[in-house]
């Protein structure tokens, strides 16, 4: 067997993450995030898929298509590390890694099959826009779910570290959003915004107190101030 092996691309996810900036660090942290994978030809044979709706989680094998660069790093610095202490990039789930392979757990809300199109619509995921796919497969929670497994060095995050304020221009703006999500933006917003999304170095810079993220088509604009992270403008793109 050689080295290096060809995998096909079984389809594409749209998801409002725009950009990486603001993506939850793994797929559970912001729930109700919706998304879709669409199947390609081949694949998108409604028997290939058939009784996937007996399950309500899946595991989701995609490709880190958004890196900058595809060098490799043999030590990396994570996140929950504060950005500062370095561990093996096998010890990390990190995005630098020999094979740009992604794994997460997604909940599979649905399975739509229209003439030729398949989609799969998911939420509480952690992906990309137009991420390509590689593998799907359902979670088997008596297997898959151990409760006596240790974190290591990532204990799991607290919820909703940050409050998460609106200005009466955000919510304004929410009010007269024309989208089928509209409803739901506030409660994403905070799913979002309360994780903090700030990469670590930034969280050190004093000056840097106002930041913009794209989700949807939005451009969504916030601020911290003590512990707070607040909405200042949400505007179209
Ligand atoms: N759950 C995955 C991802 C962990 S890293 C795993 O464990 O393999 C999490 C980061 O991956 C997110 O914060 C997001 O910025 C990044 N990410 C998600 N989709 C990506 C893509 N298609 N390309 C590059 N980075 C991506």
């Amino acid at each position: 067997m050689s080295d290096t092996i060809k995998i096909n691309v079984i389809g594409i996810a749209h998801t409002p993450y725009k950009q990486k900036f603001g993506i939850p660090r793994q797929p559970g942290l912001a729930p109700g995030i919706p998304g879709t994978i669409e199947i390609h030809a081949p694949y998108n044979r409604e028997e290939a898929f058939r009784s996937i709706e007996t399950f309500s989680h899946l595991w989701v094998n995609f490709i880190f298509h958004g890196i900058e660069s595809n060098k490799w790093q043999s030590m990396v610095r994570p996140p929950r590390l504060g950005g500062k202490k370095k561990v093996g990039v096998f010890a990390s789930r990190s995005t630098h890694r020999p094979n740009p392979l992604g794994l997460s757990v997604v909940k599979l809300e649905r399975i739509e099959i229209k003439q030729e199109q398949l989609l799969l619509h998911i939420s509480s995921h952690d992906l990309l826009d137009q991420t390509p796919i590689v593998d799907i497969k359902p979670y088997l929670p008596y297997s898959d779910a151990i409760n006596e497994a240790s974190n290591g060095y990532a204990p799991a995050p607290e919820n909703n570290v940050y409050e998460v304020e609106f200005s009466s221009r955000s919510l304004e703006f929410i009010d007269n959003w024309q989208h089928e999500q509209a409803a739901n933006l506030k409660s994403q917003l905070i799913n979002i915004l309360s994780q903090d999304p700030r990469p670590a170095y930034s969280k050190e810079d004093p000056q840097k107190q106002n930041y913009g993220m794209r989700l949807y088509n939005l451009d969504i604009q916030f601020s911290i101030e003590n512990n707070c992270m607040k909405v200042v403008n949400i505007t179209q793109i």
